[in-house]
Formats: structure tokens, sequence, C-alpha cells
């Protein structure tokens, strides 16, 4: 049952062009295998084409290969119906699609509800919508334990409350939130659920039809895939209500000079070319993490998380933000008197990558009264000595602003 890390750091290239790389940076970015970028240059090389319109071989290959990613990705999160299954450009596309197309249905008496602890690309879609529409958005609270507030959620979700949007684990806190609970209480007062999957599903199994949510969104690029594609999962019944995002291509069954009517769903939300060497990198890149299997990738990931943790927790004049019961490989942390991008700054300068600042999420940076933190998020290719070099690294830091 356990990582075979020596094996994982081969397939990861960057490690060999970089040999002092120290990446604790996984949250923002994740590296590629060899086995992703391998699939992308065999797309180009083999069979580079436009799909769902030639009728020769390397673009029936090339559609063949494009569509095979939305049966993976259907079963990497446990949908039971491709036509569930949009490709975007990102988590952050994926939130503008919903926001834009959905939220053509609400006016002026609708709320739409979201937390304290979302990333800037689950707040200001919202608030564009909402100024837009003459809608009220409202948050959930998060708790100094980094936890949401979920006491009142009960009146929190009112009878207006069209939508609830919700990152499943936070990029700040690493809190895995009470998705399911959460949907229930939506659901029972007719509110739709949007869930943020973009740090949750590169480290756990999900499984949508489990949760029960109507919109599930995250990005390739933080699940080893390539930057330029991401998924939106809905409901059919959802999204067939909803009117198309953006007009093109491949988006319509028919076009005249006064009027156009939609494609099929999925197809209706992917207008233009599609980013189709980058989705092709990511069913390669679920394959990888399919075969080594998440549960090894889990329980890797939290023994490293508590040796992080127990770790920082010795240096002195150190404050970590949030301890949820429940969370995943990040830790967000200051140190007195000492900022973030200094800190940054100088373990750049040995060689390691983490990251400070306000992590696009300044509403809650603003309610922990900071501007920034230093964060350190884990993967599948971090080993202990790495959390070894950096703990020395940083109580040498701190050692010289003595
Ligand atoms: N949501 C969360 C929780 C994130 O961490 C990120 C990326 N940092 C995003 C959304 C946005 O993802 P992208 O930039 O890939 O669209």
């Amino acid at each position: 049952m356990f990582l075979d890390i020596e094996k994982i750091r081969n397939d990861f290239i960057i490690f060999k062009n970089n040999p002092n790389l120290i990446y604790l940076d996984n949250a923002s970015t994740t590296h590629k295998p060899k086995q992703v970028i391998d699939k992308i240059v065999e797309y180009y090389e083999n069979y580079n084409s436009n799909i769902h319109r030639g009728i020769y071989k390397i673009a029936e290959k090339a559609t063949l290969e494009y569509e095979n990613v939305r049966e993976k990705v259907k079963n990497y999160i446990g949908s039971d119906d491709l036509r569930s299954i949009v490709f975007t450009r990102g988590t952050t596309e994926s939130i503008n699609l919903v926001a834009h197309s959905f939220g053509q249905q609400l006016n002026f008496e609708d709320e739409i509800l979201i937390t304290e602890m979302e990333h800037h690309s689950n707040i200001v879609p919202w608030q564009l919508l909402c100024k837009r529409a003459g809608a009220k958005l409202s948050y959930i609270p998060v708790k100094i334990s980094g936890e949401l507030e979920l006491s009142n959620i009960e009146e929190l979700i009112t009878n207006k409350t069209r939508l609830v949007s919700i990152t499943h684990q936070s990029n700040v806190f690493g809190t895995i939130n009470p998705i399911k609970e959460i949907v229930k209480i939506a659901h029972k007062k007719g509110a739709l659920v949007l869930v943020d999957g973009a740090q949750m599903v590169p480290h756990q199994k999900i499984n949508v039809q489990d949760l029960g949510c109507d919109y599930y969104v995250f990005s390739g690029h933080k699940m080893l895939g390539p930057t330029g594609v991401g998924v939106l999962y809905a409901r059919p019944e959802i999204l067939n209500c909803m009117n198309p995002f953006m007009g093109g291509g491949e988006m319509i069954s028919s076009v005249t000079m006064q009027d156009s009517k939609w494609n099929e769903i999925p197809w209706k939300f992917e207008a233009g070319t599609s980013n189709i060497a980058q989705v092709i990198g990511l069913g390669s890149a679920i394959e990888y993490i399919e075969n080594i299997g998440f549960e090894k990738i889990y329980n890797y990931e939290i023994e490293l998380l508590k040796y992080t943790e127990k770790k920082l927790n010795t240096i002195d004049d150190l404050t970590i933000y949030g301890t949820p019961q429940y969370k995943g490989g990040v830790v967000s942390f200051n140190i007195n008197n000492i900022h973030p991008h200094d800190i940054a700054q100088m373990m750049d300068n040995l060689g390691i990558a983490i990251r400070a600042g306000h992590h696009c999420a300044q509403p809650i940076m603003n309610k922990l009264n900071v501007t920034a933190t230093n964060r350190l998020s884990l993967y599948i290719y971090n080993t202990k000595n790495e959390i070894d070099i950096f703990i020395e690294g940083l109580k040498n830091i701190i050692n010289l602003f003595k």
C-alpha cells in the first residue's frame, strides 16, 4: 500500500532538469509526468486535426481520443451520464459559464450564497451576476478553525436562495467542507449547489452522485494535466435548461441569417475549436492518477502533512492558519515580524518553491487580519526529506532576521 516515490519522481522530467528544485506549491499548479507530455506530443505528431468535423482518418482518431476523455472524466467523478461533462478552459471558466448561463434565470428577488473561504474565481463571477441581475450575494462565515460556521445554515439558505456555491477543499486552509450535508439542506429549500473541486479532485476520489451536487467544476493543471483544460459537470436536465455561454462553431445544430438552433448537450457549451491536445493530455493525467490509486495517494499525503505540521509546530513565533478536523495537504502560516514575501524569496534562493500572497482569497485574508500568508501544498512527488530541508531553511531564515 506504499507509494513508490522514486518511481513516481522518475516520471517527472522537471526534477531531472532542476535537480535542486523542491516544489511545494501544488495548490497553484502541479507538474506533468512524461506520460502526459508524451500523449500531447503523440496527438500533434500523429493525428493533429480538428475534431467532430473531418471524415478523414486522423480527424476521426482525434475525435475518438477527445471523446474518450469525456468518458474517463465521467468515471473519474462518478457521473453516470456522458452528457453531464462539458470541457472548458478551467475552473474559472466553468464557474463563469454557470454564472452567465444559469445566471440569466435570476432576478432582483434572488440570492446566491457562497462562503468566506472561496477563491476569487468563486466570488467575482457571482458579484458580476448579482450586480447585473440586482440579486443579493450572501456569505457563509468561516470560523477561526478554518471551518464553515454552519450552525445557522438553515437560515442562511433562504427560500430565495437559487444557488449555493462552495469550495470542496480550501486552497488556504486545506479544509474539506461537508458538501453532502449542505446539499441536503440546499435542496430542501429549492436551491442548486455548485462545488468548486479544483483542490479536491487531484487528491481524493469524489462521486458527484453521492455528493448530490448539481454542478462540479475543476481544472486539469492542478491534477497533473495541462493548463487550458477544465471541466464543468452538471446534471443534464440542468444543462438542457441553460442558454449557451459562447456562440460559434460546433455549439449549433443549424444557423440561418436570422436565428440558430443549439447542438445537443454537452456540445452546446463547447463553442469553437476546443483545446484538443489539452483534453487528450487530461485523459492521460487521469490514467496516471488512477494507476497509482487514490487510497495510496491520500494516505501518503496525509502522512506527509502530519509530518510537516509536527515540524512546523516546533518553530517559535509561527502561526498556522486554520486547524480544521478534515483537511488536505495545504498549510498556511506566518512567522512573527517576517513578511511572507521575504520568506518565499529566501526560500527561492534555496531552491524551494512555496507561495506567499493572498492566494486569490482576499476576503478570508481580510477576515484573518493579514494581507498575505506563506503557503505550502503537497503532492505525490514530495518527500519527507524535502520537508526536512524546507524546515531547516525556515529556521535559518528566522535566525537571519533575529
Ligand atoms: N478554485 C480554487 C479553490 C483554486 O484553488 C483555484 C486555483 N488556485 C481556482 C478555483 C481557479 O482555478 P483556475 O485558475 O485553474 O481556473
